[in-house]
Formats: structure tokens, sequence, C-alpha cells
């Protein structure tokens, strides 16, 4: 299963911070490539930098013609958009991992008000829980449910920078150390 994320709008300086934001949750919690909606070299940049470091295939990519995107993806895979007005994800988590097995996924998550459309392109309109929060915290609960805590332990063979898990402290090893 492939799991790329379409980050819906960005608006410039403000959303600069919560979209790296996302997109570092992205590769963090498992999915394979992210998909912005408008061009921001910095945010891209940024992102670029710690694949680069920390390792790993992450694809970062800019596709301003989402809605085509989002028809091509429903092809091979289901669509998700994550959105307080949408169905439970303690309910539906089940099917949508049943799903998973043979299928990839494509999770949507808005920056301002997403089009209606959005809403009918979608195979699943996913809530966690019913109140306004935030993309990164829903991605990231969305994703840690659908890998169920796997991808916590995820290991780059080819990463720059590592981290030793530790209770006292930090432990880091570096290229030039190993
Ligand atoms: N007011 C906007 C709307 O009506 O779509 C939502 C803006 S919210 C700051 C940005 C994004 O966070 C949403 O598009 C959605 O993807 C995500 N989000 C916020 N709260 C959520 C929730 N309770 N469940 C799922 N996703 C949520």
């Amino acid at each position: 299963m492939v799991v790329e994320v379409l980050r819906l709008g960005h608006r410039g300086d403000r959303d600069k911070r919560i979209s790296t934001h996302v997109a570092l949750t992205a590769r963090a919690l498992g999915a394979d490539k992210i998909i912005f909606t408008v061009e921001d070299e910095h945010v891209e940049n940024s992102v670029k930098k710690v694949v680069e470091s920390w390792g790993g295939n992450f694809k970062f990519v800019v596709e301003k013609h989402w809605r085509k995107y989002i028809k091509e993806f429903k092809k091979r895979g289901v669509v998700i958009h994550l959105t307080m007005y949408g169905a439970n994800i303690n309910e539906m988590m089940p099917e949508i991992r049943e799903l998973s097995r043979d299928k990839d996924i494509l999770v949507v998550v808005g920056a301002e008000k997403v089009p209606k459309e959005v809403y009918e392109l979608a195979d699943y309109n996913i809530s966690v829980g019913n109140q306004p929060h935030s993309e990164v915290a829903a991605l990231a609960i969305f994703l840690d449910r659908l890998f169920e805590g796997k991808t916590l332990y995820r290991d780059f063979e080819d990463a720059k920078i590592k981290i030793i898990p530790s209770n006292k402290g930090k432990v880091v090893i570096r290229e030039n150390q190993k």
C-alpha cells in the first residue's frame, strides 16, 4: 500500500509553518508522498532538507490540478478526506484498514474552507472527533490508526542523522560517526 497526503490550499506566509508540519508529519508517520496544491519554495526546501538528513524516499510534489489528481487516484486507490463533519474515525477505521490491504490511500487535508466538491469526490469523509482542531493533529491520528503505531519505530537506512531512543537525554548518531 502507498499512502499519499494531499494538502489542499496554503495561504502563503500565514500557513508556512503548519504546511511544513503537515508534510513532516506525513513523512514521520508513514506516508510516501505529499502533494501541495500551491507552490511554496520555502516549505518545499525545508521538507527536502529533512529528507536529505533524516533519510527515506518521501516525495514532495506540487499539483495545481488537484481535482484531476483526485479523480486519477481513484482508479487505483481510496480517497479519504479528513473533516470535522465526517463519520467518526473510530467506527470507520476497520473498514479503511481492510481496504488498504490491496489499495493505495490518498488522505486529503484542508487549510481554509474546503470546497464542497471534495466531500463528493472523497470515498470517505472522516472526522477525528467532531470538534474543530488542526490538520496536523487529524493527519497524525489518522496515520497512527492506519498503521497501528508501527511507523513510530520507523528507521531509514540512508539517514545521515539517527536518534537512539533514550529515557535519559539526547543520543544522536551522525553519518561520520557510523
Ligand atoms: N473551517 C474549515 C472547513 O470548513 O473546512 C476547516 C479548517 S481546519 C483549520 C483545516 C483542516 O483541518 C480541515 O480541512 C481538516 O482537514 C482538518 N481538521 C480539523 N479538525 C478536524 C477534525 N475534527 N477531524 C478531521 N479533520 C479535521
